[in-house]
């Protein structure tokens, strides 16, 4: 395992321009191609947005990418040398990537603090730790962490009582002291309130500014404001990719799925 690795001497292995590809992707549920031949690059350091209708893949893709379904044929590969195929989920979120379910689960009895410290104490190991020249982790990076996810004014709240907004955001938090690579993020801005929402797109830019990030939105207005590149999915296929306005222009994306509210207008 790990060839590339090791065959190079330390600091002559030249990272990936890309931090994560699938090729010929397929998930199959019973027979059902839920991904269908899907190739996705994202660079590492990209801060990308997955669209499309309901159905189209999105949560699958992701679901592959950290091992909660085993891709049905094709290969994704993460940092140029892991074929996640082979790994299960809890070695994948050790490889440094982490992964965010729409609904938060947040220690509810905690302190908003107590939830980060526990999370960085389960972070990727010390062995991982070491390897990556870091070290173990203490409070500092939790206590970061609570500044850019802007809840340090409620360190000492159960986070029980924190506003739905908040717990997002403290689970975004949770995930972030485990210092992933890779965070992927499955519609963080559902049931926020507008206020919310602009504070939830601005951790995003400022978490890309460090990890590369896959933030599947339902939120066309959000992903508007927020995004640079935009894969739109259908029917478990990429239909299409690029700017917000490459995207808006596109007659096939408009069909599928814009065109709904251009038609709602009409
Ligand atoms: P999206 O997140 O884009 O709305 P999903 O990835 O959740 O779409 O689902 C894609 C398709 O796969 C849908 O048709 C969905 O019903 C189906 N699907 C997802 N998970 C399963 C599963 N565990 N078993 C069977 N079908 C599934
Ligand atoms: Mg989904």
């Amino acid at each position: 395992m790990d060839n590339a690795a090791k065959a190079a001497p330390p600091g002559t292995r030249k990272e990936p321009a890309e931090i994560l590809y699938t090729r010929s992707l397929e998930v199959s549920f019973d027979g059902f191609k839920a991904i269908r031949g899907v190739d996705f690059t994202l660079g590492a350091g990209e801060l990308r947005f997955l669209i499309g209708p309901n159905g189209a893949g999105k949560t699958t893709l992701l679901d592959v990418i950290c091992g909660k379904v085993k891709p049905s044929a094709g290969e994704v590969v993460f940092a140029g040398r892991h074929d996640l195929a082979r790994y299960q989920e809890h070695q994948i979120a050790r490889l440094g990537i982490g992964r965010k379910f729409q609904a938060p689960s947040v220690f509810a009895n905690l302190t908003v603090l107590d939830n980060l410290l526990l999370s960085a104490k389960q972070a990727r190991g010390l062995f991982a730790a070491l390897l990556a020249g870091k070290k173990p982790s203490n409070a500092e990076r939790p206590l970061a962490t609570l500044e850019l996810i802007g809840l340090a004014h409620q360190a000492n709240r159960p986070a029980g009582a924190l506003s739905h907004g908040e717990k997002q955001w403290l689970e975004i938090g949770m995930l972030l002291v485990q210092e992933p690579e890779l965070l992927l993020l499955d519609e963080p801005a559902a049931g926020m309130t507008d206020k919310e929402t602009e504070k939830t797109g601005e951790l995003l830019h400022k978490i890309s500014s460090r990890q590369s990030v896959i933030v599947v939105e339902h939120d066309m207005e959000f992903v508007r404001q927020f995004a640079k590149t935009v894969t739109v999915m259908h029917e478990g296929a990429i239909l299409k990719q690029g700017t917000m306005a490459d995207v808006q222009n596109d007659a096939r994306v408009a069909e599928v799925y814009l065109g709904r509210q251009v038609v709602k207008h009409a």
